[in-house]
């Protein structure tokens, strides 16, 4: 946007003394907020995503087609008078749409935050296969096994704990693999992806995060 309108100016007829429940709706929608790297970090309220978009902090990302494109304020201001879209924030002089993603224009490292260790990430881990027999279950019928017994001693911990199936888990017991001449078929690490955790993606959450998300769920890797 052009650096000598002031930021307010621009803001303040989107974001100012929402009038109606609609308005104040639509900047409530959830944007997903990418880094300068294009991953996604977190998730904010379209009213976060216009104040920084004004501020030239953030810009919008359009998906059309499979490609991506980036707009400041005024590029993403013409966007939506050529390509309306129901979801419009309207002023007495413009409208503009909802943006679905914003990538910040400055740079924020993701956020640090270990793989939280929870029945979910074991079975995400271990991708719900027995790692005994190497059968792939429903989550249902896969217990959480303690490689080394809890009741004698083993701990629960990323190290100690794998999916089994009820089959295996039944036969192994209370042994240690090698006692029930059992063979893990991967040895049970603390998991190197990052997980999305933090962020909960409900029926709001838009066709256009579906790329981003999934990339930096699979696909990011921070060394540590
Ligand atoms: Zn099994």
């Amino acid at each position: 946007m052009n650096a000598s309108v002031p930021v307010d100016s621009a803001a303040a007829p989107l974001l100012g003394s929402a009038r109606s429940n609609r308005r104040i709706m639509l900047l409530n929608r959830p944007v997903l907020v990418l880094n300068r790297l294009w991953q996604a970090i977190h998730v904010c309220t379209a009213r976060r995503a216009f104040s920084l978009l004004c501020q030239g902090h953030a810009q919008v990302v359009h998906t059309d087609d499979g490609s991506f494109s980036t707009h400041d304020f005024d590029s993403w201001r013409d966007i939506s008078e050529r390509q309306p879209d129901p979801q419009m924030v309207h002023t007495s002089r413009w409208r503009i749409r909802i943006p679905r993603v914003i990538v910040l224009m400055f740079f924020e490292r993701m956020p640090r935050q270990e793989v939280k260790f929870t029945r979910h990430n074991i079975f995400e881990r271990d991708k719900c296969v027995c790692q005994y027999c190497g059968g792939h279950f429903d989550r249902k019928d896969l217990n959480l096994d303690h490689v080394f017994p809890r009741d004698r001693g083993g701990a629960m911990t990323w190290e100690n704990i794998v999916c089994s199936c009820i089959r295996c888990n039944t036969r192994k017991g209370n042994r240690t693999p090698d006692e029930a001449r059992m063979k893990l078929i991967r040895k049970p690490e603390r998991p190197k992806w990052r997980p999305f955790a933090h962020l909960t993606f409900g029926a709001e959450a838009h066709e256009s995060w579906k790329h981003f998300v999934d990339f930096a769920y699979w696909n990011v890797e921070l060394g540590e």
